[in-house]
């Protein structure tokens, strides 16, 4: 597990990338310069770790295009601190991220060899989320609720009702809502009833699958 000048050197390029493209929050940009998204692929891949792209990880899913990574991290406007849930833990990347942002994150992944994979890998970097959960994004995690933020990394056909029961009064939901396309939605808790929503372009996410088999 090697991380070179070389590789530092790719990521502050991506960096610039995505700034770019739009990105402002300096501990975000930050953490995309530190996370080295090259462990977090498949070695036949490795060229391409520091491409702004989407590239396929195990169980067919993906490990998300780093600009979405920034984009979603940023809209959660993370304070050190934060009880943070991921659902869609994936190769772990996203969750790193989080990490460096100073979340205590809990990051749920519905399938098993992703799950095991990802556990053992984050520590061995020194990244380390408060759990790591085997189980259905769906319905959240209700024994960890309140949180401060949650953000879905997968494309979800419709917005999980726990997730927003799960949120703080003043907490975020970033969720991409649609089936093929998916449209970036951040919903804000206003009070115990009421959520505001802003919807922030098109996404393309692998799906938020529904039943576990
Ligand atoms: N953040 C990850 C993105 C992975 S892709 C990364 O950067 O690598 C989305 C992930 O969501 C996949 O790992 C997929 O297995 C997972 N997923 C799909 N449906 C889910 C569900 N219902 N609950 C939890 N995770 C789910």
């Amino acid at each position: 597990m090697k991380d070179t000048f070389k590789h530092k050197g790719l990521r502050l390029k991506l960096v610039e990338v995505i700034k770019k493209k739009g990105i402002k929050n300096e501990a975000v940009l930050d953490a995309i310069s530190k996370v080295p998204r090259h462990l977090f692929m498949d070695s036949s891949f490795l060229d391409h770790a520091y491409q702004d792209k989407a590239f396929p990880i195990a169980a067919d899913q993906t490990i998300s295009q780093p600009y979405t990574v920034a984009f979603q991290s940023e809209l959660l406007e993370i304070k050190k601190g934060d009880k943070v849930l991921e659902i869609g833990t994936g190769s772990g990347y996203q969750t790193a991220v989080l990490c460096l942002l100073g979340a205590k994150v809990f990051s749920i992944e519905r399938q098993q060899e992703l799950f095991r994979k990802t556990s053992k890998f984050l520590p061995k970097l020194n990244y380390r989320p408060k759990k790591l959960i085997f189980g259905d994004g769906y319905i959240g995690l209700t024994e960890e609720a309140p949180f401060d933020s949650i953000i879905v990394t997968a494309g979800a056909p419709f917005v999980p009702k726990p997730l927003l029961s799960q949120l703080k009064v003043g907490g975020r939901l970033i969720i991409p809502v649609g089936d093929e396309v998916q449209i970036m939605t951040l919903f804000i808790r206003k009070s115990e009833t009421e959520f505001a929503k802003q919807e922030f372009g098109e996404f393309r996410f692998v799906p938020l699958l529904e039943d576990k088999n």
